[in-house]
């Protein structure tokens, strides 16, 4: 491989409504007759195929001597004939759709990530890169790379460079210091944020992540700079994808309605800037673009992020005690709600995230879901074994000391090891149950270490289907198997007009466990195409759940809880010592 060989990129765009990226890259310094360039399949983090090639057109090769031949590898590579000399190509991407994974460009804004425009070269992922950007007049640029220049921006690797969203338009800016790294926030303008609230709210959260990582050593943040951009998206959820020193958000983001999401998913890409961007398993970087990232530990990186996720915004102070007890309640619900648990186990769900088919949540198991559970369930084990003098913090801050410091991707096993480590008793047969086995989850006995238990607080007619409001219409979204929808006949799809002679809206649904009850017979009308359809539905009974204490715990109980659920910034360290 050429020793000095540089990829040197511009981007502009110049129609913005028109919805298309110029991009240039010129190539210095490579030798060999041609070099395949090629755009990636995936993006890190957006665990799917995606054919980002389809929306390159245009793409044509110039060297020293006028136009160069270029031939079309596959879907994914254009070879470009250079015969040793430096070269350059420039060609068009169209980008509309405002993905986290892809790159969207409007008359008001661009959301890029790098994986959708930025082609490379084989074999050339580590050569250093520069970027230099021109932006429509009047706009501004968020993005996580080290600017040299106004607009020119250089990255040590291909891999760093597309792992900095670029965000670029007109924004509200904030920012804030703490632990001696300047953190920027970036939203889209207009956006009547409460920027006080969202400064306060944000600070918290990378202090509190950066004491449980740092354990009893002083906090530390394992990078040097970190922006949180945020963007409007059409969509009524918010969708995020963590980066190594930035975070893209895009959604409502409704602090009036919805806060605790978003500083729940703020916190869940920030603790992502330890799990995963930096302790990471084997396979997730360095990255084949070309082809799935195959691991069975999205467990840990999704599912452990997600139970940290909430206790990060309980310990933060964004939410109390019995606000993330209902959050597990619910999870315990929707769980058991998922007819996939008990044909996929977390493991297998993990290592075909990539594949999952068209009927997903039927057919395998949400490793975030069903990871967050197993790993309360872990937590509370180890500090019932240890009598409460370690948890999986503890786990977790020896992988960080061992692999994440290091720099060394672990094996699912170095995890699994760990926790027996730190238990002090081998947890192999708690993985084999909860990781390499399909089926119940049974958490009673754990949150009993902690003194709690588990009620059956409400049980509800249900039509045991999703449906989502698109267009002003209620469409069946997905039925559970085996569940009071599809046994009436309905299915994804469907556009439901009317349930029990109501017109079905989606502020009918709610009500439908108020007005009806658990096997009532109800008459559903629903189109399928141009065809009206009508059938008897026997609604099914859903459990909600709550988690009370248990009567009388004994002092370990108690003290398990108080720590476990300790809030504050210091809490993770004010472990009590039995
Ligand atoms: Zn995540």
């Amino acid at each position: 491989m050429p020793q000095h060989a540089r990829l040197r990129y511009h981007l502009a765009m110049p129609q913005p409504h028109c919805h298309l990226f110029e991009v240039s890259l010129a190539v210095a310094n490579t030798t060999g007759p041609f070099l395949d360039l090629k755009l990636p399949s995936w993006a890190p983090g957006a665990y799917k195929l995606v054919d980002n090639a389809r929306n390159l057109r245009a793409l044509v090769a110039k060297g020293p001597e006028g136009d160069l031949p270029v031939e079309r590898i596959d879907l994914h590579t254009w070879r470009v004939h250079h015969d040793g000399a430096d070269f350059s190509v420039s060609y068009q991407v169209f980008g509309d759709k405002p993905q986290i994974h892809q790159a969207q460009l409007t008359a008001t804004h661009a959301m890029i990530n790098g994986a959708a425009i930025f082609v490379y070269p084989t074999g050339g992922q580590d050569w250093p890169c520069e970027l230099k950007l021109e932006l429509p007049e009047g706009w501004e640029v968020s993005v996580a790379l080290d600017e040299t220049a106004p607009l020119s921006y250089t990255a040590p690797s291909y891999d760093a460079l597309i792992d900095a969203p670029i965000q670029a338009g007109t924004f509200e800016r904030a920012s804030f210091e703490t632990l001696g790294v300047v953190h920027e926030i970036t939203w889209q303008a207009p956006y009547p944020m409460d920027r006080a609230r969202v400064v306060d709210g944000l600070k918290r959260l990378v202090e509190t992540e950066a004491a449980f990582w740092s354990g009893s050593a002083p906090a530390t943040l394992p990078y040097s700079r970190y922006i949180f951009q945020y963007q409007h998206g059409p969509e009524n959820f918010l969708n995020g994808l963590e980066h190594r020193d930035s975070m893209f958000i895009v959604g409502p983001m409704d602090l009036q309605g919805n806060s605790h999401g978003f500083f729940a998913l703020t916190a869940h890409e920030v603790f992502h800037a330890w799990n995963v961007k930096r302790l990471r398993p084997v396979g997730l970087g360095p990255f084949d673009y070309q082809k799935p990232a195959h691991t069975t530990a999205l467990w840990v990186v999704e599912g452990l992020t997600e139970y940290f996720t909430e206790l990060m915004v309980l310990r933060a102070g964004l939410q109390g005690r019995s606000e993330y007890l209902r959050g597990v309640a619910g999870s315990i619900q929707m769980l058991e709600q998922s007819p996939g648990r008990l044909i996929s186990s977390l493991s297998e769900s993990s290592f075909i995230t990539w594949n999952f088919g068209d009927d997903r949540w039927n057919g395998a198991i949400n490793y975030y879901l069903k990871g967050s559970l197993v790993g309360l369930a872990l937590d509370l084990e180890i500090r019932h074994l240890t009598e409460n003098r370690q948890s999986l913090d503890d786990v977790m801050r020896a992988l960080w000391e061992r692999f994440g410091e290091t720099d060394v991707p672990y094996q699912p096993s170095d995890v699994e090891a760990i926790a027996s480590e730190v238990a002090g008793v081998d947890l192999s047969e708690f993985f084999e149950l909860h990781l390499r086995t399909p089926g119940e989850t049974d958490l009673a006995p754990y949150l009993a270490h902690a003194g709690l238990g588990l009620t059956v607080a409400s049980r509800t007619a249900s039509l045991q289907a999703r449906l989502v409001n698109r267009d002003g219409g209620l469409y069946v979204e997905d039925v559970r198997a085996g569940g009071a929808a599809q046994n009436a006949g309905l299915m994804a799809g469907d556009l439901v007009v009317a349930i029990g002679g109501n017109r079905a809206n989606e502020g009918l649904l709610p009500q439908i466990a108020s007005q009806w009850l658990p096997e009532e017979l109800v008459p559903v009308h629903f189109f399928r195409g141009d065809r009206l359809h009508e059938t008897i539905i026997r609604l099914g009974a859903d459990q909600r759940y709550g988690i009370e204490s248990l009567p009388a715990p004994n002092a370990l109980q108690q003290q398990i809880k108080d720590s476990w659920l300790a809030s504050g910034r210091t809490a993770a360290r004010e472990k009590t010592i039995v």
